[in-house]
């Protein structure tokens, strides 16, 4: 018996029209480029969508057009999050951080028929220009004044101009929930940048399941400060969250260093925010260095790449829970989260912040299955490893113009690439990236843990372990460490610093000190690079204990 509901769409738009409708008055600031703070709220974000909805069709633009975007997290750009998706477009984050070439690959590849940047992104596009096929049209996310002047682009729109020119209100489409809305490329560590081609149903509901308390716990007296890029999977969906739920907003813009996130984090009483480890890193040391604290605070959200135990309780410290979660762009992203349960309540701080450095356990939406290489499910007992499978409303089902990829291949299931093991509560712990296991005398050896406890060395600003060649063994791991200013470490001292907190089998054995490390656009350590690097001989002499 079919029932007997409505059958409303679940569209990106109505998450702002409720926005505007029921708190209008909630402030978006947004750090701009000058450093200088804008300020707008739901209402009027609500109003000029509308506008700059009926703009985009001033470029001919069809159902399903791509429209990119080249930006810092800012109120224009969540203008377009909506206002694109809303008119029945796709709204293309690009990753400016990628290389010239790859963000050159993903505008011809995506077809990007319009393309919105900052004004510090035109010199990025005028190098690239001659690398595509067709210039889409520019527009200049600024105001007249702010127009920058190129040779190279003589045709630039300013943003301003367009909403000022388009007329009131837009008659807002009536679009199916499975028509796409955004579209965002994987970073490439793994290979060329994939495209990921989120639907409004999907953006919907994937922002209903992180509000909830036991994932981002967000509500109308949340202040939400997504420091994680909106070009890096739409902000881990907090442009659709903090609306949905009538949170303040606060952008940080292009001024990610420990300074000014701290400035934003106490002037505007953010009590929740999100972004990956090294931001967290440098907003940290920042505060040591100054003698800063934290007031208001509650929750950071920390993900992208595994959180380290000791920032876990850096924050404690500072009075903020930490909330490690583990998604890929594939996912929307959010596939897990980690928050306790009432059974750890009692438990004491050093094993609360043991399991907290697990990657969470599944919101509900996310199923999870973890399989060995024949594909034969692997037993949830938090010791047995396998390959972690996922599947979900907001789980990608393909990627955008390359259906059939091998990560597809398990039918209605998505191969994450992911090593992990799952206890029976849940908790899923990432143990590395398939490519990155180290794989020693047929043994798996898990990068991740080891730069954990490296990480908790006094000595050690930053670690990455990668698989080195060995004769013996197949692979060894090989340490490579960055060094506080004037701080010294031998090999042996960390091969001690080891012991008792791994099998000694898995005790790095050769170390590298290095300057510093290399990361991806999206600020992981690039594994796939320092291989390379250790391959071409380009790394320091290797230390042995
Ligand atoms: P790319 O695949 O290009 O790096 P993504 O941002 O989609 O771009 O990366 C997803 C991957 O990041 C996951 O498959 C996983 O390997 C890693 N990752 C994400 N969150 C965590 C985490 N909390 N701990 C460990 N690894 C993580």
């Amino acid at each position: 018996m079919r029932a007997m509901m409505m059958d409303v769409p679940l569209l990106t738009t109505s998450i702002l029209r409720h926005a505007a409708e029921y708190h209008g008055d909630t402030e978006i600031v947004s750090r701009l480029p000058d450093g200088a703070l804008h300020r707008t709220n739901y209402a009027e974000t609500w109003e000029r969508c509308a506008r700059l909805a009926g703009a985009l069709g001033a470029f001919g633009l069809a159902p399903g057009d791509r429209v990119g975007t080249l930006a810092w997290n800012g109120h224009r750009h969540l203008e377009l999050y909506y206002a694109v998706g809303g008119a029945g477009m796709v709204c293309h984050t690009i990753n400016p951080r990628l290389f010239p070439e790859q963000v050159a690959y993903i505008i011809g590849h995506a077809g990007d028929a319009a393309l919105f940047v900052d004004p510090c992104f035109v010199g990025l596009l005028e190098g690239i220009a001659d690398r595509l096929e067709q210039l889409p049209s520019v527009v200049v996310m600024t105001d007249r004044a702010g127009m920058p002047a190129s040779s190279r682009l003589p045709d630039l729109l300013c943003y301003e101009d367009l909403i000022e020119a388009a007329p009131k209100g837009f008659d807002w489409p009536e679009l199916d929930e499975r028509d796409a809305c955004s579209l965002c490329y994987t970073s490439g560590t793994t290979g060329e940048p994939k495209g990921v081609l989120y639907s409004h149903r999907s953006s919907v509901l994937h922002a209903m399941a992180v509000c909830v308390p036991d994932v981002f716990a967000l509500s109308a007296r949340s202040v939400v400060m997504p420091v994680v890029p909106m070009f890096h999977v739409n902000a881990w969906g907090l442009p659709y969250a903090a609306p949905m739920v009538g949170a303040k907003l606060v952008l940080p813009g292009p001024k990610l260093d420990g300074a000014s996130l701290h400035a934003l984090i106490e002037e505007e009483g953010v009590t929740y925010t999100a972004g990956v480890p090294t931001v967290w890193m440098a907003l940290l040391d920042w505060m040591r260095d100054n003698g800063q604290s934290l007031h208001g605070l509650e929750r950071v959200v920390i993900g992208g790449s595994a959180c380290p135990p000791v920032m876990i309780k850096r924050f404690r410290a500072l009075g903020a829970t930490v909330v490690h979660g583990w998604g890929m762009t594939e996912t929307s992203p959010l596939g897990v989260a980690n928050t306790p349960k009432a059974k750890h309540k009692d438990l004491p701080e050093e094993r609360q912040i043991e399991l907290s450095a697990k990657q969470g356990r599944p919101l509900f939406g996310v199923e999870l299955r973890m399989v060995d290489g024949h594909g034969r499910d692997v037993p949830h007992d938090g010791t047995a490893r396998g390959s972690l499978l996922v599947r979900g409303p907001w789980i990608a089902a393909g990627y955008y113009r390359q259906p059939d990829a091998p990560a597809f291949a398990h039918p209605g299931w998505f191969e994450t690439g992911d090593v992990v093991t799952i206890d029976a509560d849940g908790y899923v712990q990432v143990v590395d990236r398939t490519k990155d296991v180290v794989k020693s005398g047929g043994e798996w050896i898990g990068s991740i843990e080891l730069e954990n406890i490296a990480l908790a060395h006094p000595a050690v600003r930053e670690a990455a372990v990668v698989a080195r060649p060995d004769e013996r063994w197949g692979e060894r791991p090989l340490l490579l460490l960055v060094l506080h200013d004037g701080m010294f470490v031998t090999c042996g001292e960390m091969a001690a610093f080891y012991e008792g907190k791994v099998p000694r089998w898995c005790i790095p054995d050769a170390m590298v000190v290095v300057q510093e490390l290399p990361h991806t656009a999206t600020g992981k350590l690039q594994k796939a690079r320092i291989r390379e690097m250790l391959r071409a001989g380009e790394l320091p002499p290797v230390m042995t204990a």
